[in-house]
């Protein structure tokens, strides 16, 4: 099964970022992306493989390490 992009309407099944490990960055993510668990009525606990596509982000949320690894910092843009 393809993995969907976890951003409400977006059907995206190409790659993606995953939530990042860091609890502020993905209380961050998951205030930007607003995806609603209908059950609570609050905000969706990601899951370990549930991903975000490269559309929902600017070229400014990435910061390049000293490896030449990216790191996104934060999630700017969202599109739904
Ligand atoms: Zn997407």
């Amino acid at each position: 099964m393809p993995q969907y992009c976890f951003v409400p309407g977006c059907k995206n099944k190409k790659g993606g970022h995953l939530f990042p490990k860091d609890i502020h960055l993905r209380q961050q993510w998951c205030v930007a992306v607003r995806r609603i668990d209908p059950l609570t009525g609050r905000l969706w606990t990601p899951g370990a493989i549930d991903r975000v596509c490269s559309q929902h982000f600017l070229e400014t949320d990435f910061k390049t390490t000293m490896t030449g690894m990216n790191v996104y910092i934060i999630m700017s843009a969202v599109i739904i």
